[in-house]
């Protein structure tokens, strides 16, 4: 079939940014375990990667299950999420959420975005994080990254800021199962070379395909 331009452009951003980040790991240290990754997801609303990675390490050690999550004591568990921000909430939503998890699913992690937008605390931006690195079934995870990013590129108005939007504009420009990997390469290119402030547009390898920079030179 052929390509839209869109998705012609898509594919070539696509292919670059894999030449560049070949390897595309997902920020948050999981450990292979979906629930961990449903969690540290969900820890990371308002908060660095690097901080729930640091978090993490120190709640997992002493909650090593979900059922463990499931009958963790809230006042302590808020105090090891306390650095992350917004812990009351999200203590209150690691807890319910892993009881849901074992009593609800068995224990296994939704393979849904239906039944995952049933557990508190989780949105779409999480459910695609874990439907796309865990099952490879998710849509683009539209973090401030790929919105920042993929607007400046022109793929919408660089003021459009919907998440839910944006993902729907995206979703049809590149295959489902590559959509997980690309996300996390934007972050990495969002953090070294299209930053917020002062992207480096004279090293950039999008920079002929960038309609922020087309306008701006
Ligand atoms: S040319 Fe500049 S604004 Fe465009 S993608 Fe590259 S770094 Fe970002």
């Amino acid at each position: 079939m052929k390509l839209t331009k869109k998705q012609e452009k898509m594919r070539a951003v696509a292919d670059r940014l894999a030449a560049v980040y070949p390897d595309a790991a997902c920020a948050l240290k999981w450990d292979d375990d979906p629930w961990k990754l449903l969690i540290m997801g969900c820890l990371s609303a308002q908060c660095t990667d690097a901080r729930v990675n640091l978090t993490a390490k120190e709640l997992f050690s002493l909650y090593p299950t979900p059922g463990d999550m499931a009958d963790a004591d809230l006042a302590e568990l808020e105090a090891i999420l306390r650095p992350c921000g917004l812990f009351r909430t999200k203590a209150k939503n690691a807890k319910e959420s892993s009881r849901m998890l074992v009593e609800t699913f068995d224990g296994r992690l939704p393979d849904n975005m239906e039944e995952l937008l049933t557990l508190p605390g989780v949105g779409r931006k999480v459910a695609n994080l874990c439907l796309g690195d865990v099952y490879h079934t998710g849509s683009f995870v539209t973090d401030t990254h790929c919105i920042r990013i993929c607007g400046r590129l022109g793929f919408y108005p660089e003021s459009e800021k919907n998440p839910a939007k944006i993902e729907r504009l995206l979703d049809p420009l590149l295959p489902r199962a590559e959509q997980s990997d690309f996300c996390h390469r934007i972050v990495n290119f969002g953090r070294d070379t299209c930053q917020a402030r002062a992207p480096k547009c004279d090293i950039c390898p999008l920079a002929d395909l960038c309609e922020h920079r087309k306008k701006n030179s």
